[in-house]
Order: structure tokens, then C-alpha cells, then sequence
């Protein structure tokens, strides 16, 4: 790990901050520097936790604010233990302990018996940048909550970062939702992760979402949510090009000789936009491209040397081809629309469904022309099954949309989320 310390700056330091005010300190705004404030908060934080109070994130203090991260300690029971006990130390219910340990005998417990105890606290936070590691960690961390959840990886980016999928549900009708498939549109990323864990969250306790009988969605639908197709591109969004990128000097190249990714990158780690590498119309696509003056790797809208040339796009329609989707949503940013038509190839009822999703969203439906309506994931999901396949747009201004944004974008998507899988 890196040393934290004032002064320093990044998505890490903003993590920590969102954290330490989640569990009742105040590192002053969130904002990844780290700054008096943030400063004050880890030594009262270092003092409560017996630690030594420098204000310095090094890593005994980071080990312990690690495990907070991940959102659950391993724990070993002690004689006299009762989970309530246990819960009680722990600021959590018993509820979630017996959750994260489906095995254990609330009446019998064996000393030494390793459980694991999840905090009264949430793991995915949705006021930080989004970051793959961050994604990671909390993916972790939900599967050590909820270990009936399945969790694998749809196959690698062009760096060898895993395309996690997580699945929700057990029955027979299957649909599939993915985020970010441009870089700056990561917030689609926390979308997605925090719907599942609300679902979890609420499944677990037997609770509804707005009314929706998640039991019912568990039994009757399996939801696969590939929530970062592009991870390469979001992490030079938000944690810039690292030294030791193999491509980092046709980065720099294709991104006009800049190395500030952060405010116009959305293709991946090759210059590719994998929303324009699929096998959809992908030559009118090409054409479009070279008559914008596309013609090689750059932060937006080339297609790549040939239709499915990235791992990523290969292993999204390999993970499609592997299952019998109903339908999918493929999340993006910005406009608040809906998209769901390709070559008029799509159902009939597609437009019915997607009439719905409006109404429960408050996004319009709407039609593409030109250069965005080819080569897309939703394009080559409806020419090459005839089922119903949406864009969404979310959200309103400019990528990147700023976090303040969130709560909004969920609110709108919660249910269109819910209903997508039983439609
Ligand atoms: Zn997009």
C-alpha cells in the first residue's frame, strides 16, 4: 500500500475520507485531498483504535481501516460468546451475522469457530470515485455478506483486469445488465453495485423494494450484472496513466498528446470504443468513423480493426452467447433517454417493455441516428437474438456526471432494475 499523509491526493485518499465520516468522523469534504481536516479525523480515529495518533495512514492504521473497507472482520468465538454479544461489539445485528454464516447454530456455538462478522455499515459507497480496485474490494465484501451470491469473471481487459459478473436469483429467466462501457460513464459502475446490494440487503431481511417481492424475483429470475466492462479506461479517468502502462507512450499519442485522460476518455486501454466493437452494422459504423476523420486509436468513437478485435467485447458477447438472456440493459451516461432499437430487428414487444421503463424511470423514449446507432452491445444483442435490448442513457449533463448526481440516477433506475427482471 501507499503511505497516506497530508498532502496527499487520490481516489485512496477519498475512499479513506468516505469511510471515516460513514463511521462517525469528520475528514472535512470528500474530495481526495488530504487536507488538515482529514488529518485530525485519522488521529482521533488512530486514538480510538489504540493506534499510534500521527494523523500518518501507514500500515497498522491502514490494516485496520482495511478491514473496515471490506465491510466485515474474521472472527473467532471466544467461551461465553453469544452472537448477540457479538453483534453488540460489533456496532451489526445478528441478523447479518447468521446471513454471512449460513452454517452456524446461532444455539451452538464451538469455540474457536471462525465467522465472519459484517459491520452495521453498507459496503458500497456512492459519494467516491468509482475506481476497478474499489469495485473489487466491495464485490469481495458483498460475497462475504451474502456468500449465496454467485460471483465470477466474464473474461479479462486488454490489462488483465477480471470483468467480475455477479448473478442474483436462481430461476429460469435470465436477463443480463452491464455498465460502463465508456470510461467517463463510471457512475453507471456504482449504479449497479448499489442496487445489488440494496437487493441483497432487503432480500436477506425478507423486506420489499417498492413493492417488488424480491423473493418471488429471486425464485422466478436470475439477474447477471456485469457492472465494468471497461475497467482499463476508467482507471485513466480516475487515477490517470500509471507509469508503467505498456502503452503508455500510444496513449499519450492517441489522446493528442495529452496525459489528462480524465475529462475526454471513453474508449479502452487500446484506444478502442468497445460500444462501436461489436458485430452490428459495424462496417456503416467504420464508415462513419473514417468520415469524421476517425482513422486509428483515439479517446472516442473508433471501432477498432474489426468487429469484436478487444477482450472485452468478446467476452461480453461470449457471456451472452453462454446464457439465454431475455433481455439487456446496457447502462451508459448521459440524457436521461432510453434506446431501443436496432435496424428495426428488435421484438415487437420492445417497444411496449420499453414504454414501461419509461414510465417507471421518467427517461423518454428514444431513437438514434447516425454514427451512435451502430456497432453498440445493444445492437448486437437484438440483431443476433430478436429480443428486446436497451441503452440507457442516464443521467443529464456532461460526462463525467458528477457524484452529485447519484442519488437522483438511482432513484430513477431502482425500479426500472426491479421490473427488467420480471417484464
Ligand atoms: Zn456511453
Amino acid at each position: 500500500m501507499k503511505i497516506l499523509k497530508l498532502g496527499s491526493q487520490g481516489t485512496d485518499v477519498m475512499e479513506i475520507q468516505s469511510l471515516l465520516k460513514k463511521i462517525g468522523y469528520n475528514p472535512g469534504p470528500i474530495d481526495g485531498s488530504y487536507g488538515p481536516r482529514t488529518k485530525e479525523a485519522v488521529i482521533a480515529f488512530q486514538k480510538d483504535n489504540d493506534l499510534d495518533a500521527d494523523g500518518i495512514i501507514g500500515p497498522q492504521t491502514y490494516k485496520i481501516l482495511d478491514i473496515l473497507l471490506r465491510g466485515y472482520d474474521t472472527y473467532y468465538i471466544q467461551p461465553g460468546d453469544t452472537l448477540w454479544k457479538i453483534a453488540k461489539n460489533y456496532y451489526t445485528t445478528v441478523n447479518k451475522i447468521v446471513t454471512a454464516n449460513p452454517s452456524i447454530n446461532p444455539y451452538q456455538l464451538q469455540i474457536g469457530q471462525r465467522i465472519i462478522v459484517p459491520y452495521g455499515i453498507d459496503v458500497v459507497d456512492t459519494d467516491i470515485d468509482y475506481t476497478y480496485e474499489i469495485m473489487e474490494r466491495d464485490i469481495e465484501g458483498l460475497k462475504a455478506r451474502y456468500p449465496f451470491i454467485e460471483v465470477g469473471s466474464a473474461g479479462e481487459s486488454v490489462l488483465g483486469r477480471k470483468l467480475y459478473y455477479i448473478k442474483l436469483g436462481k430461476g429460469l429467466n435470465q436477463v443480463f445488465y452491464n455498465g460502463v462501457h465508456h470510461s467517463l460513464e463510471w457512475i453507471t459502475a456504482p449504479l449497479l453495485m448499489k442496487f445489488i446490494e440494496n437487493f441483497l440487503k432487503s432480500y436477506a431481511n425478507g423486506k420489499n423494494i417498492r413493492g417488488y417481492d424480491l423473493e418471488k424475483i429471486w425464485n422466478q429470475s436470475s439477474i447477471y450484472i456485469i457492472p465494468m466492462v471497461n475497467p482499463d479506461g476508467v482507471d485513466l479517468v480516475l487515477n490517470g496513466l500509471s507509469k508503467d502502462n505498456p502503452y503508455y507512450e500510444e496513449l499519450i499519442t492517441w489522446n493528442n498528446g495529452s496525459t489528462d485522460f480524465s475529462q475526454v476518455w471513453q474508449a479502452n486501454n487500446r484506444g478502442v470504443d468497445l460500444n462501436h466493437n461489436y458485430p452490428a452494422k459495424w462496417q456503416e459504423s467504420k464508415d462513419a468513423e473514417i468520415a469524421m476523420g476517425i482513422v486509428g486509436p483515439s479517446p472516442t468513437r473508433y471501432g477498432g480493426p474489426f468487429p469484436l478485435s478487444e477482450p472485452e467485447t468478446e467476452a461480453v458477447t461470449q457471456f451472452v452467447r453462454d446464457h439465454d438472456f431475455r433481455l439487456v440493459l446496457a447502462y451508459h451516461t448521459q440524457g436521461e433517454v432510453i434506446f431501443w432499437k436496432f435496424d428495426n430487428l428488435q421484438p415487437p414487444e420492445a417497444k411496449k417493455i420499453g414504454e414501461l421503463f419509461s414510465k417507471v424511470s421518467g427517461y423518454r423514449l428514444g431513437e438514434v441516428y447516425g454514427i451512435a446507432s451502430y456497432a453498440g452491445m445493444k445492437d448486437w444483442f437484438i440483431q443476433e437474438y430478436r429480443r428486446p435490448g436497451y441503452t440507457i442513457e442516464a443521467g443529464k449533463g456532461k460526462n463525467p456526471l458528477p457524484l452529485s448526481q447519484f442519488s437522483k440516477i438511482y432513484n430513477d433506475n431502482e425500479e426500472l432494475l426491479l421490473i427488467a427482471s420480471v417484464v
